[in-house]
C-alpha cells in the first residue's frame, strides 16, 4: 500500500543530524481520514494492527496493517484518549468521560486500574505508559471535564492536575508529580532513569507552559526527583511523544512532528497538514512512526527504531 505524496507533508532538516533518521525517498502516508480528534495510537505487533482514539466521536478505531482497512474497534469508548500496551500485550486506556484508566483483558473484559486519588475522582486521564516493573504511570489534566466535546463537563474534585503511578502489586495510586499545570504526554527513557512529561498548560493559560520536562526517576524506581526543562515547543504544543533507541524524542506539535535530539534541540520536523496530537512506533522493527493528526491517521517509515 502506497498512498503517494500527501499535500502539505515533508521532512524538514533543521540540523543535519536529522538527515540520518529517515529515508530520502520515503513519504508520509495518510492511512485514513474521518475522525474528529485523533489521539492515543498504540501498536499491537502480534496482530499487526493499530488502535487509536477518536475522542469526540466516542470511539476507538483500528487500522489493520495486513490490508490497510479501518474499522471501529470499540464504541462507546468513554471518550478514550491515550492508549498503551503492557508487557503482556494488554491495552491500557485513559478514559475522559468515565474519568478512569482501564485495562482490556485477554477475554475482552475491562478492569479499572485507577479512578480515584485520595478518595476523589480523577479529572480525565490523558496519557499513559507502563514501566518494566509493571507499574502504570499516567497524567490527569482536566481537558475531559472542561466541556462536553471530549468528555463530560464537571468540576475537578482534586482541584489540581497531577501525574500518578499505580503500583503493580498493591494497585495503590500515588501522585508522583504535583507541580505541572496540565501534564499531558509522557514517556520513559530507554533505561527508565528519566521520565519525560509534557506540560500543555499554555492551551488555556496565557504564557502557560508549552514544554517537555525531563524528570529523574529515583533509585527506588517509584518516585521522581530532579526536574528540568528539556525543550520548549516552537509551534503549538508538545502533546504525546515517543523516544527512539538513540534517545531522540519524536513529539506532536502544531505543525506536525518535531524531532528533538537527546539534548532537547529541535533537529527536524515531519510537516503534517493537520494539528498533531500524538505518535507511536509500529511494525515488527518499530521503524514506522504512526501519527494521529486531528481527522486523520498518518505514517512514515523512518531509519530509526522506537523504544520497545
Ligand atoms: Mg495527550
Amino acid at each position: 500500500m502506497f498512498y503517494g505524496q500527501v499535500e502539505g507533508t515533508s521532512f524538514e532538516i533543521i540540523d543535519e543530524s536529522f538527515g540520518e533518521t529517515f529515508v530520502g525517498h520515503a513519504r508520509v502516508e495518510r492511512l485514513w481520514t474521518g475522525a474528529r480528534w485523533s489521539e492515543g495510537p498504540v501498536w499491537f505487533a502480534a496482530g499487526r494492527y493499530l488502535v487509536w482514539s477518536d475522542i469526540p466521536n466516542n470511539r476507538q478505531m483500528r487500522w489493520d496493517g495486513t490490508d490497510g482497512s479501518v474499522s471501529v474497534f470499540r464504541e462507546p469508548s468513554n471518550n478514550s484518549n491515550g492508549n498503551t500496551i503492557d508487557a503482556q500485550g494488554r491495552m491500557i486506556s485513559c478514559e475522559h468521560f468515565s474519568r478512569r484508566v482501564t485495562r482490556t483483558e485477554f477475554d475482552g473484559s475491562i478492569t479499572v486500574i485507577a479512578d480515584k486519588f485520595d478518595g476523589k475522582r480523577l479529572n480525565s486521564p490523558n496519557d499513559v505508559v507502563v514501566k518494566s516493573d509493571g507499574s502504570i504511570w499516567f497524567t490527569d489534566p482536566d481537558y475531559g471535564i472542561l466541556g462536553d466535546y471530549e468528555g463530560g463537563r464537571a468540576d475537578s474534585e482534586i482541584g489540581a492536575c497531577y501525574v500518578y503511578r499505580v503500583d503493580p502489586d498493591t494497585a495503590e495510586v500515588t501522585a508522583v508529580a504535583t507541580d505541572f499545570v496540565k501534564p499531558n504526554g509522557l514517556a520513559f527513557s530507554a533505561d527508565e532513569n528519566h521520565l519525560f512529561i509534557a506540560d500543555t498548560g499554555g492551551s488555556h493559560i496565557k504564557n502557560g507552559p508549552t514544554h517537555i520536562r525531563k524528570v529523574s526517576v529515583n533509585s527506588d524506581g517509584k518516585t521522581l526527583g530532579e526536574s528540568k526543562l528539556f525543550a520548549e515547543c516552537s509551534n503549538g504544543l508538545f502533546d504525546g511523544f515517543r523516544l527512539d533507541t538513540d534517545g531522540r524524542i519524536w513529539s506532536s506539535a502544531g505543525d506536525g512532528v518535531h524531532c528533538l535530539n537527546p539534548d532537547g534541540e529541535l533537529i527536524g520536523k515531519i510537516h503534517i497538514p493537520e494539528l498533531v496530537s500524538n505518535v507511536c512506533f509500529g511494525e515488527a522493527r518499530l521503524n514506522r512512526l504512526f501519527i494521529t493528526g486531528t481527522t486523520s491517521l498518518y505514517s512514515a517509515y523512518l531509519d530509526v527504531r522506537g523504544v520497545r
